[in-house]
C-alpha cells in the first residue's frame, strides 16, 4: 500500500507534552479517585441488592469501560489533527505519537500513563453521585451507581493495561490475565499496530474488538460521518490520499485475517 504519510517526527509529537496537560493529568487523577469514593460510599449507605445484581453490574460496568476504551481511540485516531483546538494538543497528539512510536509509551511514568482515563472516569463518577441517593435510592438506582463505578474503576485502569501490551519486562499476574485474555493480549493488540490502523480498538480488555468488527460497527459511523460531514477518517493520521484509499475498500479486503498475523510475546 502506497501511504503518502512519512513518518511524523516523534520528538516533535512528545515534545508537546506541556506542564498545564501534566496539572491537568494530575487534577484528573485527583478528582476521579475522590468521585469513585465518593460513590461507593453512596452506595454502601444505600439499601443492598443482591449478589447476582451485583455481578451483573459489575459485568455491565467493565463492558462499558471497554467499548469506552474503543470509542474514544477510534475517535481520537480517525478524526481531527493536533491543531484542532483543546482535544488537538490534549489527546490527538497523543495518539499520533503512539502510532509512530509504539514504545515511548513505556517510558511514562504513572501520572503521564494514566491520567487521562482518570480524568475520564470523573464523568461516570460524577453521574453516579448524582444518581445515588441513598435515602431514596430504589434497587436500579443502586444497581446503575454499581455499573457506573465499575466502568469508572476499570477505565482507569485502560492505559496502564495498554502500556503493558508494549512493555517486555511485565509481572508475572499481568502475563498470566494476559494470557487468559482476560486484559489486553500484546499479541491482539499489535493487530492494530498495522498500517492503517483501523482494527482492535478497544484496548481495556480487547473482549469487544470482535463483535464490533462483525457488525462493522466503526466503518458504518466512518460513513455516516463522511456523508454528513465531508470529512475523510484518518485524513490526518495517513496523508489524505492514502486516507481516501483505505476508506473506500471494506477493512476485509486490505488487511490480512488476524489469525494469520504474528502474535505478540
Ligand atoms: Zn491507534
Ligand atoms: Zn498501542
Amino acid at each position: 500500500m502506497a501511504l503518502e504519510r512519512d513518518d511524523r517526527d516523534a520528538a516533535a509529537l512528545e515534545a508537546g507534552y506541556e506542564k498545564t496537560h501534566r496539572a491537568y493529568e494530575l487534577s484528573g487523577i485527583f478528582g476521579a479517585v475522590i468521585m469513585a469514593c465518593w460513590l461507593l460510599l453512596r452506595i454502601v449507605q444505600s439499601a443492598p441488592v443482591s449478589l447476582w445484581w451485583m455481578t451483573l453490574a459489575a459485568l455491565i460496568g467493565i463492558l462499558a469501560a471497554d467499548f469506552t476504551s474503543g470509542f474514544v481511540h477510534w475517535m481520537f485516531d480517525t478524526w481531527g489533527s493536533v491543531d484542532t483546538p483543546i482535544v488537538g494538543r490534549l489527546a490527538i497528539r497523543t495518539f499520533r505519537h503512539h502510532h509512530v512510536d509504539e514504545k515511548a509509551i513505556t517510558h511514562h511514568d504513572f501520572v503521564e500513563t494514566n491520567g487521562h482515563n482518570f480524568a475520564l472516569s470523573l464523568l461516570p463518577g460524577t453521574v453516579g453521585v448524582l444518581w445515588v441517593r441513598p435515602d431514596t435510592a430504589t434497587s436500579f438506582d443502586v444497581f446503575f451507581g454499581m455499573a457506573l463505578l465499575g466502568l469508572a474503576v476499570v477505565n482507569t485502569w485502560t492505559s496502564q493495561i495498554h502500556k503493558w501490551a508494549h512493555t517486555e519486562e511485565r509481572p508475572r499476574i499481568v502475563r498470566l490475565l494476559q494470557d487468559a485474555r482476560i486484559i489486553l493480549h500484546p499479541g491482539h493488540h499489535a493487530v492494530h499496530h498495522k498500517t492503517p490502523h483501523r482494527r482492535n480498538y478497544c484496548i481495556t480488555l480487547g473482549w469487544l474488538n470482535a463483535p464490533l468488527r462483525a457488525i462493522h460497527f466503526f466503518e458504518t459511523l466512518e460513513r455516516i460521518i463522511t456523508a454528513v460531514t465531508g470529512a475523510i477518517p484518518r485524513a490526518d493520521d495517513l496523508g489524505e490520499l492514502a486516507a481516501v484509499e483505505v476508506a473506500a475498500e471494506p477493512d476485509e479486503t486490505r488487511d490480512k485475517p488476524e489469525s494469520s498475523l504474528p502474535i505478540g510475546a
